[in-house]
């Protein structure tokens, strides 16, 4: 789609909707003057090139990436009436548009009942489950796993509710031993588990914990905001489907959270958050009865912690599903090209004698570190380091990729024969969340290799 054309379409649809209501002239305050605006927009758009060009798939580096056109054109054209989605009068029609695409999420994860919501973030959306959680167990805790988003435990802290990390095993997934040690204690009033990790793209075992957590009476809330739409993928055919077994699970969880605004092809400011239970609302309520929250009328403000929202945000949301649906072929025919990404790169490491994979990618997150000898954590560390910063500053051909953390007890538990002198090493890291990738990961094994030798 071209769009130039779509822009100017979403001006001119907003100004003749502008025009029923008759004509006005804005106030002279509001002024500016053209050659003016082209200064400061000058000044503007050169400030914007101190960016690293997340739309390139040789940005090969952190959960970046720009925002599909239609939710561009979405997001731009709501913006032009400007909608607050917090109550229904202010934006009836993206009101609708929100509630519209948080089923369209409900039903990706395959709940019957849901009360939900869009929020501004991951963090928000994580918040308000917890906070939800807190209500339904007052004064017992939280336990997530050791490589959990850091949110947990920051807005743990923020609730006053105590934090359990439980350790993981060799792939970065909750150790169930160690979960069932920590609700033994009777402490603990739910467990969080991410379905896709932000470091690794691990995957906790959901459909192995929750009979677990019916043993011990907790909730449990799912945090998907980076995997979520990998549900998609869950039982595909192919090389990119997944074990569906923790996918599918879900859906008898308590609550998830997913982030449009990570691989949903939205702009930042688009999080969700969903709850079976639809009488959670109850613990929201303000000055509303209670039976508000069933009505068909949904008032979205009555049920988010978060005020003003962006209506704006919503109907990119919404516009994008018209198109690209969360469905298998719709979304997931995305989610499916970036994981065959990582799939083929981890093959291609596997096959090199200059880089080895930390870890086997489970979504479509590469992590990888130079082949030295003998194989010090110091030693990886610097080479990632030196890689990372070589291969930004190539010219031509950069590449740009992250660096991921890990600890000596979690390097050495999957590579036992490296020399712990350190107490962890990075190593590089690429989130291959571009469709795009899946052509590239060729010259961007090739880049590396030469990058690897060098150092
Ligand atoms: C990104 C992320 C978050 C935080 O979400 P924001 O949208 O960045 O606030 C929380 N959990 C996981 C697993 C994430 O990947």
């Amino acid at each position: 789609m071209d769009l130039q054309h779509w822009l100017g379409r979403a001006t001119r649809a907003i100004q003749d909707w502008a025009d029923t209501f008759g004509p006005y002239e804005p106030h002279p305050s509001l002024q500016v003057d053209d050659r003016q605006f082209a200064a400061a927009f000058e000044e503007f758009t050169g400030r914007l090139k101190d960016n690293y060009p997340f739309f390139h798939p040789h940005y090969a580096g952190q959960m970046l990436k720009p925002p599909h056109p239609a939710a561009v054109v979405g997001h731009l054209t709501a913006m032009l009436i400007n909608p607050n989605n917090h109550a229904l009068d202010g934006g009836p029609a993206t009101a609708a548009m929100e509630r519209e695409a948080v089923a369209r999420l409900a039903a990706m994860f395959g709940y019957d009942t849901h009360l939900g919501h869009l929020t501004t973030s991951g963090t928000i959306a994580n918040l308000e489950a917890l906070f939800v959680a807190r209500e339904l167990h007052p004064g017992r805790g939280v336990a997530h796993s050791a490589d959990a988003h850091y949110t947990h435990g920051r807005m743990c802290h923020v609730l006053g509710v105590a934090s359990h990390p439980v350790r993981t095993d060799g792939r970065g997934r909750m150790d169930l031993d160690a979960l069932e040690d920590v609700l033994r204690t009777g402490e603990v009033g739910t467990v969080v588990l991410t379905t896709g990790t932000t470091g690794l793209g691990a995957v906790d075992p959901v459909h192995d914990v929750l009979p677990i957590a019916e043993r011990y009476g907790v909730r449990i809330h799912v945090d998907a905001a980076y995997g979520g739409f990998f549900t998609l993928l869950a039982g595909a055919e192919g090389s990119e489907g997944l074990a569906p077994e923790p996918w599918r699970a879900i859906a008898r969880c308590d609550s998830v959270v997913v982030d449009p605004h990570k691989h949903g092809l939205q702009p930042y400011g688009c999080g969700a958050v969903l709850f079976r239970d639809p009488e959670v609302g109850r613990f929201y309520l303000h000055d509303s009865p209670y039976t508000y929250f069933t009505s068909a009328d949904l008032h979205l403000g009555e049920i988010s912690l978060e005020c003003s929202r962006a209506g704006a945000s919503a109907a990119a949301l919404w516009l994008t599903f018209q198109l690209l649906p969360p469905t298998r072929e719709g979304l997931g025919a995305v989610l499916a090209a970036g994981r065959r990404a990582a799939l083929r790169w981890a093959e291609l490491i596997d096959a090199s004698d200059v880089l080895e994979l930390y870890q086997r990618p489970e979504l479509d997150i590469v992590t990888y570190f130079p082949v030295l000898d003998p194989p010090a954590l110091t030693a990886i560390d610097a080479a990632s380091a030196r890689i990372l910063a070589d291969g930004m500053a190539a010219n031509p051909d950069p590449v740009f990729l992250s660096t991921f953390r890990a600890g000596r007890d979690a390097f050495a538990a999957r590579h036992p024969g490296i020399v712990p002198d350190a107490d962890g090493a990075r190593v590089l890291r690429s989130v291959l969340m571009k469709p795009e990738s899946e052509h590239h990961v060729d010259h961007l094994h090739d880049r590396l290799e030469e990058l690897a030798r060098a150092v």
